[in-house]
């Protein structure tokens, strides 16, 4: 049987077991997904233990996506994030390390019939999950522009990121309007009822997205649809960067609907 799990600290809230198991059983494959929860400053015995047991993936999350970074051997693609959220353990040679929250933002707006090229984009947020985007929708053709609470840290990542542009919150009053697509990378709107965007900035002509997926339909989210916006939930980035992970290490096209349903049982 190939094991597969999250390592996060702490993770037993994850609802990645029962999404990826779904997969595996609609696939057929023997395979089984758990939770590894090592202290803070054991990760690295951790991702070499996985490696000497056999496992055959891990997916990482908070705290470890950049420590893991250092542990593997990045793809291109997680080299400019600079972190990890996906490791795979080939039969030789060092773990590799991936970054499928890129993945998950492109193909939430595929899966929409949202096009990417030729697009204005507006990225709030400039941590782990906005770096992620703002290089996903770069690389598929968009104009980004990134705002931030902390100006300085949206100026350096636009300063990585092919043609992007960065400011702060306040930026968001002349860039919205003129938007194709919104996605907020922040954590605002998961603890309280509150929205990173002002709600009359908002437009018809916009597909927002929002990484946030708990609760599920945000105040940006229910601002948008009210705006007329198409609105995609964070749960479609959560399903489409573990699509993404499921085809890494398997090679095989993810069962996506069976994930799916797996998946919105978990976060009921
Ligand atoms: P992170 O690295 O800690 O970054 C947090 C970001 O939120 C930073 O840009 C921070 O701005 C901003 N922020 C925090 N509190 C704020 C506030 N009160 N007002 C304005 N901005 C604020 O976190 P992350 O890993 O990027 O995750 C961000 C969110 O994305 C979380 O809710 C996470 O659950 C979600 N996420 C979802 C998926 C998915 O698959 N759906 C995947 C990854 C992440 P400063 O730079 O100024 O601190």
């Amino acid at each position: 049987m190939d094991v597969y799990g999250i390592v996060g600290n702490p993770v037993g809230h994850s609802v990645s077991p029962p999404m990826h198991e779904a997969g595996y059983a609609e696939r057929g494959l023997d395979a089984t997904y758990v939770t590894f929860e090592p202290a803070e400053d054991e990760i690295e015995q951790a991702i070499d233990g996985a490696a000497a047991l056999g496992i055959a993936g891990l997916n990482v999350t908070i705290p470890f996506k950049q420590d893991v970074f250092e542990l593997v051997e990045p793809d291109p693609l997680a080299a400019r994030i600079g972190a990890v959220n996906t490791v795979a353990f080939p039969e030789e040679g060092p773990p590799q390390g991936y970054n499928t929250d890129a993945a998950g933002v492109t193909r939430s707006f595929d899966h929409h019939d949202v096009a990417i090229d030729g697009t204005e984009a507006v990225v709030v947020g400039a941590g782990g999950a906005g770096r992620a985007t703002a290089f996903a929708l770069a690389d598929a053709g968009a104009d980004v522009h990134i705002a931030n609470r902390t100006v300085e840290r949206a100026e350096e990542l636009a300063a990585e990121v092919n043609g992007a542009t960065g400011g702060g919150l306040d930026s968001l009053d002349q860039m919205v309007p003129a938007a194709d697509l919104l996605v907020n990378a922040t954590s605002v709107g998961m603890e309280e009822d509150e929205t990173p965007v002002p709600a009359e900035l908002l437009h018809e002509e916009l597909a927002v997205l929002d990484a946030v997926y708990t609760p599920r339909e945000t105040r940006l989210l229910r601002d948008a649809a009210a705006g007329g916006a198409t609105t995609i939930q964070g749960a479609w980035m959560l399903l489409f960067q573990g699509v993404e992970a499921f085809e890494i290490w398997t090679g095989e096209d993810a069962p996506i609907d069976a994930m799916d349903d797996a998946l919105r049982d978990a976060l009921e």
